[in-house]
């Protein structure tokens, strides 16, 4: 995949481009990344890329001219690669819309500083708007790492084995499972027995349940937007038992529970 980055801050990239997973895809020639100056295509002898707005007010706005210059010197280095603007205002990139991008030839990113970029450049040079989230950041850089960082790992063969992105969190609508590593007690708290037992079907079973749980927990609007199947409603059902057990108990007094709870694994 071919990335370009087209900024005023070029110099924030290499450290990006050189670590981790994203290096282990530009050495494994998965993607091929540049960074563009957007000041190399903005005139005069200060290569002036932003303006005062028309209308008034506080702050500057990036300018058409060598913004779309940049854009369509990008285009040219690679055909067919989709055009996105980092803005606040833009659809909010999640995990279904890094899948969709994973599966593109090109990527050029635009990184909007000060008030944004000239709303023409919008109309007739950029195929999407992204946001990272509901907040106001200065500079469009951050975002676009965000975004280059959670596609560029889900471009087949880039993470070493393709299961691990399958399974994890928002895959399938949940939140993926707790993780344990050596040593097995730590801080007088000890590892789920079950995930030592090396018995697959119980450790896979436990680790849909606690998905569950943990989505339920934490990010309940997830389960809500998700239909269930039958196992997992289950899950749901005997949880919900359990919880008007323990409010029952409370209510009449009675706080010894007489018998162990659902199976927490441990
Ligand atoms: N005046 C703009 C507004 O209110 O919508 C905000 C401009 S912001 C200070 C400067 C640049 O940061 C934007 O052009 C965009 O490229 C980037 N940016 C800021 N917040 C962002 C977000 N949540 N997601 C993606 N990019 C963002």
């Amino acid at each position: 995949m071919q990335i370009a980055v087209l900024t005023i801050f070029p110099e924030m990239f290499p450290p990006f481009w050189e670590h981790g997973m994203i290096r282990r895809a530009v050495d494994a020639r998965k993607i091929h990344p540049s960074t563009v100056n957007i000041r190399d295509y903005a005139p005069g002898r200060h290569h002036v890329t932003d303006d005062r707005p028309y209308g008034g007010g506080c702050g500057m706005v990036m300018k058409a001219e060598p913004l779309t210059a940049a854009i369509q010197a990008a285009r040219q280095a690679a055909p067919g690669a989709k055009t996105v603007l980092m803005s606040p205002q833009g659809r909010v990139f999640d995990q279904k819309m890094a899948r969709e991008l994973a599966r593109l030839d090109g990527l050029i990113f635009v990184c909007g500083r000060y008030e944004g970029v000239d709303e023409r450049v919008c109309c007739d040079h950029i195929d999407a708007e992204l946001s990272i989230g509901n907040f106001v950041l200065t500079g469009g850089e951050l975002a676009a790492m965000v975004v280059i960082d959670a596609v560029v790992r889900l471009i087949p063969g880039v993470l070493g084995g393709e299961a691990s992105a399958e399974k994890e969190s928002f895959e399938d609508g949940l939140l993926e499972h707790a993780h344990f590593t050596r040593p097995d007690a730590f801080n007088d708290m000890r590892v789920p027995e079950v995930l030592l037992s090396g018995h697959h079907g119980r450790i896979e079973t436990w680790r849909r349940e606690n998905a569950m749980i943990r989505t339920f927990l934490k990010r309940p609007e997830l389960l809500m937007a998700r239909p269930l199947a039958d196992d997992e409603v289950a899950v749901l059902e005997k949880w919900g038992r359990e919880i008007e057990r323990i409010i029952q108990a409370q209510s009449t007094g009675a706080r010894s529970l007489d018998r162990p709870g659902p199976s927490s694994g441990r």
